[in-house]
């Protein structure tokens, strides 16, 4: 097995890894026993979890914690433990599709608004021949409806499970059903659904790799901002913890 050093991220660990890493450890979880779990914290997940105990454990238990923001990455720095890079929960899902894609495995979309995880599927069979969409289903739904939810999952004999509900209620609707879900791996990717579908765009790469995502975010969407004010408050918290572990 793959141990991977974590890095504790105002109380979450977060695996010190790189894509490389990540995708070697996706196929551990593929070739493993029971429901492997892959979660994509940034850094208002973070801020979350410290608020939310129960989300804070389930990130505490993921199988694969990759740094989805680059507000992870520089935390990461603040507390004198580098973490390699930003691997975003959006590009992992896409070089995950591709090794899929190439095992012939199957795949179940499930979340997003009625039509879209079915257009998502549309463009991923054309982007990845070989890949098997074994079911879809949209994200809006009633309690009542979880068990024939899980059931259809079960069904489709689907290996890998996208859940794309925002979060934290994908990671909740994980961890809530790990036990009764038969499928390899189960990850949580927030909008990729919408991006798949074409129904939303991401930052130019320029934006991306310079670690400037968030910016183009806030310039192109700005009834986001208020939820990018989890940047700096991320921030100052992880300053505050750094002074405070520092004097242990
Ligand atoms: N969503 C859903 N069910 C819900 C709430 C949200 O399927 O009850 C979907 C929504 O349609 C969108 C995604 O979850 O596709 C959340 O996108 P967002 O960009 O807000 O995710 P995050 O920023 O949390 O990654």
């Amino acid at each position: 097995m793959i141990i991977m050093e974590k890095v504790n991220i105002l109380g979450v660990p977060v695996d010190n890894t790189d894509m490389k890493g990540a995708l070697a450890r996706v196929k551990e979880l593929l070739a493993g026993e029971g429901v492997g779990t892959v979660y994509t914290p940034n850094s208002e997940m973070v801020v979350n979890a410290v608020k939310d105990r129960e989300f804070m454990e389930i990130l505490k238990y993921g199988d694969l914690v990759v740094p989805d923001g680059i507000g992870i990455v520089l935390a990461s720095r603040i507390y004198g433990h580098p973490l390699p890079e930003r691997v975003a929960g959006f590009d992992l899902m896409t070089r995950m599709l591709e090794l899929l894609a190439g095992e012939r495995r199957g795949i179940f979309l499930f979340g997003g608004k009625p039509g879209i995880a079915e257009k998502a599927a549309a463009n991923i069979c054309k982007s990845y021949p070989g890949i098997r969409i074994m079911g879809t289903r949209n994200g809006y739904f009633k309690d009542e409806e979880v068990p024939a939810i899980v059931e259809g999952i079960n069904s489709s004999r689907a290996e890998v499970l996208f859940v794309a509900l925002g979060s934290p209620k994908q990671e909740k609707w994980i961890a809530d059903h790990r036990e009764g879900l038969k499928v390899k791996v189960a990850m949580g990717v927030g909008g990729s659904f919408d991006v798949l579908a074409g129904e939303a765009v991401r930052a130019p790469a320029f934006f991306r790799k310079a670690g400037l995502e968030w910016f183009y975010r806030l310039v192109t969407q700005p009834w986001r901002a208020v939820r990018m004010l989890a940047l700096p408050v991320f921030i100052i918290k992880v300053l505050q913890d750094r002074g405070r572990r520092g004097k242990h």
